[in-house]
């Protein structure tokens, strides 16, 4: 099978020893207490990267069920909720909060650039009578990394509790989960982490966990109640048969995250990424917040994404994706996240999106991918 280079924002390549551990023989994980300690384990592990102190769950579902965990657990009847949304992540997650009976308030913020803290701090004047409220650490879709770090103590000043998506930061971006006082963050297996997709992980503050066991109302889901977990490692007892393989591959794929300096990686790469599209002449999407893990870049006018996605495969066999909603087909993303944040892979990368620009006589100032290798 030919399979691209998936140069795309999640999910990522994955690494020949964390895929290998999916062909292996393993163990009863419902039966075997053996289990139960590797779970405790990789959980420590997963503790390193969000640092915190904050238990954690990793649940049998790709990165949505995470989301919609926190919500499920969170939320009672008519609930309000503050939605900060300034991109498609953010603006979906009033979706959750709607479907388990919740009220949402949103917060608008510009979608080409970061949470407006300013705007926020005089909303939050008027308004802030909100039992929990959402914020998305790094918007995919455009490439936006928003400043959680101040985001988060704000809400928190307000004593409204903050559920945050960082299923496309946490392994590349710098993430406190404890010093920036987030009661749940979220991740995904498949981004920066770079195992197989399948797999969600939250860490959840004592705050959090009183208020989801000391609810008016029954959580209206089983698969998305966190409360099911209670106790788990005093009872050795999980409430669904755990999916061993993906667990111990991702186990796998931790142990790589931790070896580097991931966000100093993952920060110098991006940067020269952004550099080397501004020197050719092209924008970027966002003004300003700019990702660690991926850019957008707008698709200049004489070209179609889809020319371009065409191309790229059939040359150089590197997928690129552009985005989704209301940026679909308007920008391209280059997901350098994970084992997919390497000089070679962005340096093949740019080699190719140059030629591709060159054959539909898109005229750049100079090649994006001299001006990486001179920078990088
Ligand atoms: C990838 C991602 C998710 C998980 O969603 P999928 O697109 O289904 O993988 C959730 N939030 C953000 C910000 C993501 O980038």
């Amino acid at each position: 099978m030919n399979t691209p280079f998936i140069m795309t924002a999640g999910p990522t390549y994955i690494h020949e020893s964390v895929r290998r551990i999916m062909s292996e023989e393993l163990t009863n994980p419902d039966i075997d207490v053996m289990f139960y300690e590797f779970y405790k384990n990789i959980c420590e592990k997963i503790k390193k990267v969000m640092k915190t102190e904050n238990e954690i769950l990793i649940l049998a579902g790709e990165g949505i069920l995470g989301l919609e965990a926190a919500c499920a657990s969170l939320t009672e009847e008519n609930d309000r909720v503050l939605c900060i949304d300034n991109g498609i992540f953010g603006h979906g997650f009033a979706d959750f909060v709607k479907l388990y009976g919740g009220n949402p308030v949103f917060f608008k913020s510009d979608y080409d650039r970061g949470i407006n803290i300013e705007n926020l701090k005089n909303f939050l004047e008027n308004d802030s009578d909100f039992k929990y409220a959402t914020v998305v650490h790094c918007e995919t879709p455009s490439g936006i990394t928003n400043d959680v770090s101040k985001i988060c103590p704000l809400l928190k000043q307000y004593e409204i509790l903050t559920v945050v998506d960082s299923v496309s930061a946490i392994g590349g971006e710098n993430l406190c989960t404890d010093e920036w006082k987030m009661d749940i963050v979220l991740g995904g297996s498949q981004k920066c982490i770079s195992a197989p997709v399948g797999l969600t992980f939250l860490s959840i503050s004592e705050e959090a966990f009183k208020i989801i066991y000391n609810r008016k109302s029954q959580i209206k889901s089983f698969y998305c109640n966190l409360a099911a977990f209670k106790d788990w490692y005093n009872k050795k007892w999980f409430p669904y048969t755990m999916p061993i393989h993906l667990i111990y591959a991702f186990d796998k794929a931790l142990d790589r995250v931790l070896l580097t300096n991931y966000v100093k990686k993952h920060s110098k790469i991006a940067d020269t990424v952004r550099k080397s599209i501004v020197e050719a002449g092209l924008l970027l999407y966002p003004k300003d917040s700019l990702s660690n893990t991926v850019t957008a870049l707008n698709i200049p006018e004489g070209i179609e994404f889809e020319y371009i996605y065409k191309k790229m495969i059939e040359n150089y066999n590197i997928m690129v994706g552009s985005s989704f909603d209301f940026l679909k087909d308007k920008v391209i993303r280059i997901g350098h996240m994970g084992e997919n944040c390497s000089i070679d892979k962005i340096f093949l990368t740019l080699y190719g999106l140059d030629k591709i620009f060159e054959s539909a006589n898109i005229k750049l100032k100079t090649n994006m991918h001299k001006v990486f290798s001179n920078l990088i």
